[in-house]
């Protein structure tokens, strides 16, 4: 490719509305160009590098068998409806209606389409297993569109399913994925983690996520050195145990002014008590209810554990105005007592260590002080429903280590669906005993377009980009340092066809610009090497120089034996490895 030719539309400066360094690099570097919140075209390069990855993913996908197919963006609301996701999934279905006012969903995700689907086509054991893919956009109306491509309203998915006749074929199919998953990752050549995962929206009983790691990844990772325990923080645990002072004598509850203090913080420092004596209540939504949660007030709650222990992926933490509605109260004041009876109160197990604790009145700016769980409020379910935090105990049985937290972007997750979707669409097939039973199914999904946004997050520097060769929009850049010497274009042009002619991917910079203006374009663009064209070229030497070199190499050029020179440029890049300046 000829830069001249090629429409890599650069930016000096930083978009606006800039709020992760992988965005401004893709918008800077001419890749990405923003439609509306959450909503992105894709300009040469960036489709160039989009092409890379999906290629990579297809072949991995082809590796352990899975067929591609196309499934429809538009999903009418009946099927949506039969296994409850219509409202479970909620607000962020992009739901549209047709001339005739029928519901219809743009697909966020399709276990919907491919269990009715297949439904109508898999009838016995014999067809079993299954195992298809596509390659396709997708639609999610995320509360919070940010950091580009990374969460976006319309994106890219690799999505596949498998369906079983039983849970040994599924866990087999389940394991080939993960393997292709790490495989996936090695040939991107990024650095990533594997780690246990929740469930969510999408449900089913076992799950992993695959990580590339990001300092400002939005997923927090925690991980035990040791064991090589590794699991999302809504999913993480530890074996910390909460263990109640023996020696402190239970007092007497007493309800106490707080005046206008409300947060754990305020609430604290007023009545001079320490955080983990006060026991934070907190509301929360769900399409059958509200429930309470109670947990020490130097934790967080986890709202996903919570979720999964309640089998309700609606709950969520209420907003204040809400709260206010209905208990004419401000969310600091809550507590447990006097609470409706059929509001289910869980408890965090960080509340087993407090006696004598701080909670909410259910009055303005009162608290209570000197409130044991069970003696003084009910407590209906105590669970693990907090964040854990760096350095507690990892929790595998026999490791005696301690849990780091690191950070990652999660660009594909795997479960194991088991008959969760099949049994609700009656997706049925006749077993070798004669008998109707449901599929048994694998989802996975691969975020493509994610893929690009996060390898930009974890591998770039103050002048740019630093791709990876395997998705490099260019392996190779050739520079003329001026387009004046004949000398130069012409040596230039020669190396440019004859490296192209052996399969390279290469542009050269031939554009009537200064060279600093080439080397700043192509350092931001972030092709692995640069083949320099300039002054040594009369001593018979050509520079090379890899993207994350600090000085270049001289090598020696004869026009008679390019295949020489290009011998060279592969060996150069053997050794390129952009992980060296990674943001992790
Ligand atoms: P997240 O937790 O980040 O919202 P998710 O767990 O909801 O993602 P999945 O349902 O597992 O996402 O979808 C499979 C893959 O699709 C994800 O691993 C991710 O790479 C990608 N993906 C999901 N949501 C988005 C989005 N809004 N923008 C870009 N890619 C996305
Ligand atoms: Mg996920």
């Amino acid at each position: 490719m000829r830069f001249s030719d090629f429409y890599a539309p650069t930016l000096k400066e930083a978009p606006s509305d800039s709020d992760i360094k992988s965005y401004e690099l893709l918008i800077r570097g001419g890749f990405i160009r923003k439609i509306s919140s959450g909503v992105y075209s894709y300009l040469p390069l960036g489709w160039k590098v989009i092409r890379k990855i999906e290629s990579i993913v297809r072949e991995e996908m082809e590796n352990i068998g899975s067929q591609e197919i196309m499934l429809p963006i538009i999903h009418p609301a009946e099927l949506w409806k039969m296994t409850g996701r219509w409202d479970d999934y909620g607000p962020e279905l992009m739901k549209l209606k047709d001339r005739h006012d029928r519901e219809f969903t743009l697909g966020p995700t399709h276990e919907e389409i491919v269990t009715f689907l297949m439904k109508n086509e898999l009838r016995s054991y014999k067809q079993l297993p299954l195992n298809v893919f596509q390659i396709a956009t997708k639609f999610r109306d995320e509360i919070r569109p940010r950091f580009g491509v990374l969460r976006a309203r319309e994106f890219i998915m690799k999505d596949a399913y498998t369906f079983h006749t039983n849970y040994d074929s599924l866990r087999d199919y389940y394991m080939k994925f993960y393997q292709a998953y790490e495989n996936i990752l090695k040939r991107i050549g990024a650095k990533y983690v594997v780690v246990e995962a929740d469930t969510g929206a999408i449900g089913g009983s076992f799950s992993h996520e695959f990580h590339v790691l990001a300092k400002n990844g939005e997923g927090r990772i925690f991980y035990c050195e040791e064991c090589g325990y590794a699991a999302s923080d809504e999913k993480a645990k530890s074996k910390e145990k909460f263990i109640p002072d023996e020696s402190e004598p239970i007092k007497e509850i007493q309800k106490v002014d707080t005046k206008e203090a409300k947060t754990i913080e305020e609430v604290s420092k007023f009545l001079e008590i320490s955080k983990d004596k006060l026991i934070k209540s907190i509301l929360l939504k769900s399409n059958n209810g509200w429930v309470m949660a109670l947990i020490r007030g130097d934790y967080e709650i986890n709202v996903a554990k919570l979720r999964t222990i309640l089998q309700d992926q609606t709950i969520d933490i209420a907003e204040a105005e809400e709260v206010y509605k209905k208990f004419k109260l401000n969310v600091g004041n809550i507590g447990p007592i006097n609470i409706p009876e059929d509001i289910k109160i869980v408890a965090d197990l960080s509340i087993k260590s407090i006696k004598n604790g701080v909670i909410g009145a259910m009055e303005e700016k009162k608290h209570y002080i000197n409130a044991t769980p069970y003696q003084d409020f009910r407590i209906d379910l105590m669970e693990d429903i907090r964040y854990i935090k760096e350095g507690e105990k990892c929790p595998n049985e026999s490791c005696d280590s301690i849990l780091k937290l690191t950070k990652g972007i999660e660009v594909g997750q795997i479960f194991e669906l088991g008959n969760k979707y099949s049994s609700k669409m009656a997706a049925l097939f006749t077993d070798e005993d004669g008998k109707q039973k449901p599929y048994i199914m694998g989802c996975y999904g691969w975020g493509v377009s994610r893929t690009l946004g996060a390898v930009v997050e974890q591998l770039n520097d103050e002048n740019g980009i630093l791709w990876p060769k395997s998705i490099a929009p260019f392996e190779v850049a050739i520079i003329p340092v001026t387009m004046n010497d004949m000398n130069i274009v012409e040596t230039s042009e020669k190396i440019y066809n004859y490296l192209q002619q052996r399969g390279m991917d290469i542009i050269i910079d031939d554009r009537a610009v200064s060279a600093g203006i080439k080397f700043k374009d192509i350092d931001l663009i972030g092709i692995p090497l640069k083949i320099i064209i300039g002054k040594s070229l009369k001593e018979g030497k050509i520079e090379l120089k890899l993207r994350n070199e600090e000085k270049s190499s001289l090598i020696e050029f004869n026009e008679n034996n390019i295949e020489e020179f290009y011998h060279k440029v592969t060996e150069k890049l053997k050794d390129y490895d952009p992980t060296t300046v990674s943001n992790v």
